[in-house]
């Protein structure tokens, strides 16, 4: 069975050395010393001044939101994971869906001036598949009509946008640690800011409130992780340089079989060094797309549907029209990527979809959606990847 996503699994002996250290100590949690070390090496691996590690990705939109006070209306992507809209309602604001590029997939910043209104309090964007939005166009509207930004970043670990980390920009960014995301802490998330002041908030926040043990500097929850998800942070911080590279190895050699339906993929920020966190494929049609993945089925192949349904049909937001968001989320599919996937079981899903397309075979000279041969890439990445010569790499 080849599902979307295998959660990478460092040694066993290594993150038990960890768990032999854990009960030494006995601190279980509670800002513990695995903790302190994941979060300042999380730091170190970003480049970034600021970061509170949390108890998941949904738990760090919602601090996100809290912190910044925000209230009423919230400028939003319908093309997301639920948790960006529920966490926007669990906080008692309004979602208010601006439709998404249809080349990035992204929320479109030439529509989102038109949904602001009086109420309006913030921008709440994701990177879609790790690949930033116009960062550029949201900062220049929010800073016009003064509203705050966030940016849901679950899907961005490793991506850079101009040199820096994504998780660098907006006024606080969040990423997820669940055991379905490139770099896993099992469960487990993120806030990002460059406030120090915001910092201290939110830090207050995910600790019920404390300032000292006996005292509190306001209202807060218990949003905090615990040391054996740092220890899993841990080890698999070592490996994230290899994953990264092994995940674009693997979508070029999908690019590179998959040419002759090129133009499906999503247009990739130029601005960028990606991750290539998921590997979308957008089908000509919906009824294709069905077909597809009936085969792949038939071959024990589970890919999923990031992201269907639209946000905007939920059964608890007011209903409203994303004509393009609703089109893509019917023809779009994720393929297998995970570090453990197999060249010849890429080759097999390759070419069950280009058989259900009937095309012949692949084009020889296929370019990824940077406009880059594919051939050439792909053999850079493999001098790359041998360098690193980390064992126990199936190809
Ligand atoms: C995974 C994900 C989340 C939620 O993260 P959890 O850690 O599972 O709570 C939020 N937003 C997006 C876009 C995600 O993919």
């Amino acid at each position: 069975m080849i599902p979307v996503t295998k959660p990478f699994l460092p040694k066993e002996d290594e993150f038990k050395e960890y768990l032999d250290s854990i009960w030494e100590r006995q601190w279980l949690t509670n800002n513990g010393p695995l903790l302190n070390d994941l979060e300042l090496k999380l730091k170190q691996y970003l480049n970034v001044n600021h970061m509170l590690y949390v108890c998941n990705g949904t738990f760090a939109l919602q601090l996100a939101i809290k912190a910044l006070n925000l209230t009423g209306e919230i400028i939003t992507t319908p093309f997301s994971y639920v948790a960006t809209t529920s966490s926007i309602v669990w906080e008692g604001c309004k979602p208010v869906y601006v439709d998404i590029d249809s080349e990035t997939f992204n929320i479109d910043p030439t529509k989102i001036e038109a949904a602001i209104t009086p109420n309006t309090s913030a921008i709440l964007a994701t990177h879609v598949y790790g690949n930033p939005c116009d960062i550029d166009a949201i900062q220049a509207i929010a800073d016009k009509h003064g509203l705050k930004v966030i940016y849901d970043a679950a899907h961005c670990f490793g991506t850079q946008y101009k040199n820096k980390s994504v998780f660098d920009y907006g006024d606080i960014s969040t990423t997820s640690f669940h055991a379905t995301k490139l770099f896993h802490t099992i469960e487990g998330g993120a806030v990002f800011t460059r406030d120090p002041d915001l910092l201290k908030k939110m830090q207050y926040i995910r600790n019920f409130g404390h300032s000292t043990p006996d005292s509190f500097a306001g209202l807060g929850v218990n949003g905090k992780n615990c040391e054996f998800h740092a220890a899993m942070g841990l080890c698999n911080l070592k490996y994230v340089d290899e994953i990264l590279k092994r995940r674009k190895l693997l979508s070029l050699h999908y690019y590179e079989r998959l040419g002759k339906i090129k133009g499906s993929f999503p247009k990739l920020n130029k601005d960028q060094d990606y991750n290539y966190a998921y590997f979308p494929v957008l089908f000509e049609t919906e009824e294709l797309r069905k077909r597809c993945t009936e085969k792949l089925e038939l071959s024990q192949v589970f890919c999923r549907r990031y992201f269907s349904p639209s946000l905007s049909t939920l059964p608890y937001v007011d209903p409203v029209a994303m004509p393009v968001c609703e089109d893509i989320a019917n023809r779009i599919v994720c393929l297998p990527l995970y570090h453990t996937l197999t060249l010849p079981d890429l080759d097999m899903i390759c070419r069950v979809i280009l058989r259900t397309q009937n095309y012949a075979d692949v084009s020889p000279v296929a370019t990824d959606n940077f406009g880059i041969l594919v051939t050439d890439k792909i053999a850079t990445e493999i001098n790359d990847l041998n360098a690193i010569n980390k064992p126990n790499t199936p190809m």
